[in-house]
């Protein structure tokens, strides 16, 4: 598909993220109260403004009355596609409704994002196969990396919606019980191996009330966010068996501001790695199931020079969100609008493809170069930005950024 054009100059450049073919939906304010936002070029559309002036209506009754887009994925795929036909037509090039859409956008350099929807609930997976063989590598060793039912189900665990925040938000390390192999008991302590991990999140944007097929799993999700799924390894390999993390990933789970619609990346569709093992019938692949989206992790310390330490691709998943979903289902656990799935840390097959510090820095044992600096967990003052986009003939579908800043413990908690 090529470039559409639009009769906003910024949003033909091929550096924009938010090209016409793109449209992603967020949430901003400029002063105000919050309102439903769709990003073109360098400017916010007001969505709500259209909805209130009668340029865009989705339903019967209004849906962007409320700072989040739940109400419009409730709405269904028809009213998905109607959204991105109408935007389409007030924004192309040539739109004989230019004048009565200017007066709706703003510049996106003025204003505050805020979280896009309402989560449901908040669900993480573990379906990168680098990831899970570097990780498995470290703590069990080579022969034993994989445990034995990876290759069978991606293996997920219930995390927390109320720890998810929009990008921007500044994360505070964690205190939590650590304990080093060499150490005789436990201690309660700031976390010293506070992690990133580069994931994307998929959006559901629809109900189910039984075992779903991946296909109509597919059918239900409703876009993507580019996803960090904060972590604490001290807390993790201390508290993980045999239920899994808990505290060390309910700090916080940062977000990107826009949802990218499932719409917009379907140019960009790719198969998923060859199988090592056949799956099961109803996780099976029935198509092109993941999506070809250049990723990067930047690292900026306090006062410092931004530095990419990870470069990857969505593409390297080993199951795609759409089987995640499904197998979500299987037991006839209820999914509801707004549930959130982290597809699991995304890693390259290269040292430099690796996302996250765990990683990257080999559990410390090979630290990582950052400027005059070195780093094997994050440290106070730490700005980690996740960016992704996929990339079309001359112009880009992309994410925004997803950045937070790690800012020092405080006081031990339970001291008074
Ligand atoms: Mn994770």
């Amino acid at each position: 598909m090529p470039l559409l054009k639009s009769w906003i100059d910024s949003a033909n450049s091929p550096e924009t993220d938010f090209p016409l073919n793109n449209l992603p939906l967020g949430v901003f304010t400029l002063g105000g109260a919050p309102r439903c936002g769709v990003a073109i070029g360098e400017h916010i559309l007001d969505a709500t403004g259209l909805e209130e002036a009668g340029l865009l209506q989705l339903a019967d009754t209004p849906v962007l009355d409320i700072p989040f887009w739940n109400e419009v994925m409730e709405l269904g795929p028809e009213a998905w596609d109607g959204l991105r036909a109408r935007l389409t037509e007030l924004l192309r090039e040539g739109s004989p409704e230019q004048d009565k859409v200017a007066p709706f956008l703003h510049p996106m350099a003025g204003a505050e994002m805020h979280m896009p929807l309402a989560v449901a609930e908040f669900t993480d997976f573990y379906a990168g196969r680098h990831h899970a063989t570097n990780v498995g590598t470290m703590f069990r060793g080579a022969e034993n990396a994989l445990p034995p039912n990876w290759l069978h189900i991606p293996i997920g665990y219930n995390g927390r919606a109320s720890s998810v925040v929009v990008s921007g938000s500044d994360i505070r390390r964690p205190w939590g019980q650590v304990k080093a192999p060499d150490e005789d008991a436990p201690r309660f302590a700031p976390s010293a191996r506070f992690d990133l991990e580069l994931e994307m999140g998929a959006i559901v944007g629809q109900p189910s009330d039984g075992p779903v097929s991946v296909d109509e799993a597919d059918q239900m999700i409703f876009g993507y966010v580019l996803l960090n799924d904060w972590s604490a390894r001290d807390i993790q390999a201390w508290e993980y068996q045999p239920l899994g993390p808990f505290q060390a990933k309910a700090t916080a789970t940062t977000i990107s501001p826009w949802i990218v619609m499932r719409a917009a990346l379907e140019p960009f569709r790719v198969p998923t790695p060859a199988r090592e093992k056949p799956l099961l019938p109803h996780l099976r692949d029935t198509g092109p199931m993941l999506y070809d989206i250049a990723l990067q992790v930047d690292l900026t310390p306090e006062g410092g020079q931004p530095v990419t330490i990870a470069r990857t691709n969505y593409r390297e998943m080993y199951y795609s969100s759409a089987q995640q979903l499904a197998h979500h289902s299987t037991s006839g656990c209820p999914m509801n609008v707004g549930d959130l799935l982290g597809s699991g840390t995304i890693s390259g097959p290269t040292r430099d493809s690796r996302g996250s510090l765990l990683e990257l820095s080999w559990g410390a044992r090979e630290p990582i170069a950052l400027g005059d600096q070195a780093r094997s967990f994050l440290e106070d003052g730490d700005t980690v930005t996740l960016r992704g986009a996929a990339l079309g003939d001359g112009y880009r579908v992309g994410f925004g950024a997803c950045t937070g800043t790690l800012l020092p413990a405080l006081e031990d908690p339970y001291a008074r």
